[in-house]
């Protein structure tokens, strides 16, 4: 299955890219987990891809067709893959298209996860990630047993730096302006899915497990 994870910042595409990952065994391919590493790894591409992220800005383009294309040739996406974050905006997605296209391949679906925009505040300041393992906790809504400690695999937990509020509502902002021409491109394809976001977590993943389960491939 070749699939894409939409939804605003804070939607909760990463809480159920950890559940479709484990269940269905896709390689997850976040394009924010890869500019994390990078700037981790203080690499060209992490140092470039910090100045747009620290503003809440996206990264151009070209430099996250690059990153997105050299992943999406490795052997492993080869029996299908979980794009998460990626595209965001309409020339991403059409650049995807001519990727997928080079290589006999296309998108089976869209899973968009439908929240409202005034929501994901809180989703994201209260956000904390596993510094180790990357798994994604909330204070309130999703809180570790031991606090600051990742239930997994007892790791850190960290909050992001773009999840202050300064970050957020421009990051917001960004994406919510992009997203509507996105979802006409694939909606006109006739792969997009809508999930409501707004309901538990296990819930948004059951109506996942059904679309998925719906697909002929
Ligand atoms: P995204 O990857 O779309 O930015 P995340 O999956 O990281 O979003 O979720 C953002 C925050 O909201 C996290 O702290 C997560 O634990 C929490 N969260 C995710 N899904 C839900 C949900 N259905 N209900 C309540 N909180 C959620
Ligand atoms: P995320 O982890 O998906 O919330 O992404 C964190 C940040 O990485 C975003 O705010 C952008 O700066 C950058 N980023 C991630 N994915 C993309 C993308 N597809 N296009 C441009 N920038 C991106």
């Amino acid at each position: 299955m070749n699939l894409i994870l939409m939804g605003l910042p804070g939607a909760g595409k990463g809480t159920q890219a950890e559940r479709i990952v484990e269940k269905y065994g896709l390689p997850h391919i976040s394009t924010g987990d890869m500019f994390r590493q990078a700037i981790k790894d203080e690499t060209g591409l992490g140092l470039e891809a910090k100045r747009y992220m620290d503003k809440g800005e996206l990264v151009p383009d070209e430099v996250t067709v690059g990153i997105v294309n050299e992943r999406l040739a490795k052997d492993d996406c080869k029996e299908g893959f979980l794009l998460d974050g990626f595209p965001r905006t309409v020339a991403q997605a059409e650049s995807l298209e001519r990727i997928l296209a080079d290589t006999g391949r296309r998108i089976d679906a869209v899973l968009y996860i439908k929240m409202d925009q005034s929501k994901l505040m809180a989703r994201l300041t209260g956000r904390r990630i596993c510094s180790q393992c990357g798994a994604t906790y909330h204070l309130v809504f999703n809180p570790p047993a031991k606090e600051g400690v990742c239930d997994k695999c007892g790791g850190d937990l960290h909050q992001r730096p773009d999840d202050k509020e300064e970050t957020v509502t421009a990051r917001l902002e960004v994406n919510a302006k992009q997203q509507q021409p996105l979802l006409d491109f694939y909606s006109h394809q006739g792969c997009l899915q809508e999930i409501d976001g707004d309901r538990d977590i296990e819930d948004v993943f059951e109506s996942i497990e059904t679309i998925l389960g719906s697909l002929n491939v």
